[in-house]
Parts: C-alpha cells; sequence; structure tokens
C-alpha cells in the first residue's frame, strides 16, 4: 500500500508577512491523519522550516539542480536544500518543463540527484490538452516516465513520489473527471509494477484544480495516493481541508 501525501505547491507566490499568517495556521492545524507538506519558495524555506517545527506538516522545494555542487550559478543543490529541513522536492513541474525547457532526461537527472541527497522527489507528469485530444494522453505519460527510469534505474524508482498533472487542469479550475484521473492513475500503477518490485509502495498524486469541494472525490479513486495542490495551498483552511480528505 503507498502511503497518502498531500503537497502544496505555492508556486512564485508569498511575501515573509503573508507566509507568517499562512504557516502560523497551518501549524495550528494539530494531527492530520495522512503526511502533509508545503512546498515554497527557496527564499522562505527557513521561515517555513523555523514556523512547521513540532507540527504535522512538513516542508519541501519546488526544483532542485541537477549537479552536487560547483560553478553552476543561480542553482540550488538537494544537500542545501535538506540542510533547510526540505524533505520533499518537486522535480518535472509542466510550469517548469514549458517555460524553462526541462525535457524528460533532466527531469530523470534531477530526481536522481534530490534521492542522493536524501530527499524525496515528487516527479510530475501529464499531457497538454492537444496531446489528450490526440488521445495521445498515456503514451505521453509512458515516455515522460520511461526517461526517468533511465536515468534512476529500478530500485530507486520506489523511492519517488509520482504526480500526474494533466496541463491543461493545472490552474484552470477545471479538475480531470474522476474517469480520466483513474485511467491514467491506473496505467502509471501498472507502468510502476512492470519495472519495479516496490510499484504499490509508490504514492501517485493528483494535482490540477484540487480545491475542498472535489478533492473527496478525486482521492477516492483507485490509485490515488493524495494531491499536488496549487492555489488552493495558498489558503489555510481551503489547504487544511484538503489535507483531512485524503
Ligand atoms: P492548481 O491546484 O492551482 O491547479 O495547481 C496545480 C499545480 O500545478 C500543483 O503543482
Amino acid at each position: 500500500m503507498a502511503s497518502k501525501l498531500v503537497a502544496g505547491n505555492w508556486k512564485m507566490n508569498g511575501a515573509l508577512a503573508d507566509n507568517a499568517a499562512l504557516l502560523r495556521a497551518l501549524a495550528g492545524a494539530g494531527d492530520l491523519a495522512v503526511a502533509c507538506s508545503v512546498c515554497v519558495p527557496y527564499p522562505y524555506l527557513a521561515q517555513a522550516h523555523d514556523c512547521l517545527q513540532g507540527s504535522a506538516i512538513m516542508t519541501g522545494a519546488q526544483d532542485v539542480s541537477e549537479y552536487v555542487a560547483g560553478a553552476y550559478t543561480g542553482e540550488v543543490s538537494a544537500a542545501m536544500l535538506a540542510e533547510f529541513g526540505c524533505l520533499h522536492v518537486i522535480v518535472g513541474h509542466s510550469e517548469r518543463r514549458t517555460l524553462f525547457a526541462e525535457d524528460d532526461r533532466q527531469v530523470g537527472r534531477k530526481a536522481a540527484a534530490a534521492l542522493g541527497g536524501g530527499l524525496i522527489p515528487i516527479v510530475c507528469v501529464g499531457e497538454t490538452l492537444a496531446q489528450r485530444e490526440a488521445g495521445e494522453t498515456v503514451e505521453v505519460i509512458r515516455r515522460q516516465l520511461d526517461a526517468v527510469a533511465e536515468v534512476l534505474g529500478g530500485e530507486a524508482l520506489g523511492r519517488v513520489v509520482l504526480a500526474y498533472e494533466p496541463v491543461w487542469a493545472i490552474g484552470s479550475g477545471r479538475s480531470a473527471s474522476t474517469e480520466q484521473v483513474g485511467e491514467v492513475h491506473g496505467a502509471i500503477r501498472a507502468w510502476l509494477r512492470e519495472r519495479c518490485a516496490q510499484a504499490d509502495a509508490v504514492s501517485i498524486l493528483y494535482g490540477g484544480s484540487v480545491k475542498p469541494a472535489n478533492a473527496a472525490e478525486l482521492f477516492a479513486v483507485a490509485d490515488v495516493d493524495g494531491g499536488l495542490i496549487g492555489g488552493a495551498a495558498l489558503v489555510a483552511e481551503d489547504f487544511l481541508a484538503i489535507c483531512r480528505a485524503a
């Protein structure tokens, strides 16, 4: 059985004073039945770690360098993130793939770097609307996953978290239907079973317009082991309601 995880992705949002209020509300939530994490912008990692210490919520980051150390201006290594108490790091988010030209193999190298630094990568995959309409959804996702598997190998694959985020559902207010989510999560589980002995222990998150109103039905779908939450993670009561729905 895969363990459940709800991770918030703050994206490039936040400011010290606003974060303090949000983090205080999250820290005061008491016990949560599933693992929960907030992936914040790099400059706010220390603030998030301090505010959430002793609470049920962990901290994470939104990207990591594929390199270990050295002359890579602007990059942040997995070891640096670990020093700030990060446990999770998102890699291969569609915004990084589309806006910053990250390709499938680079996503694999970033996942490997995260594991090498003791972090858990949350590896994102997902199809565009054009790819879905062309009937290519499962093929696209298998190709994205294959590249990660080639870099990582089967054993390490068992130590990542996967997130299915259809590009057209991100920030659109329109989540994938439970049928669409079930089909893709089932295909991802089948793909894992072809490659990895721990396939059933790998958590597969759904992301894309998850909100308190639809979280419970999405999380009830087979092979959905939690969620990756964007906009709703910026509102404490919404994020906590989603955490409680998992
Ligand atoms: P929204 O929840 O805002 O659609 O964003 C999803 C996402 O991109 C999480 O990584």
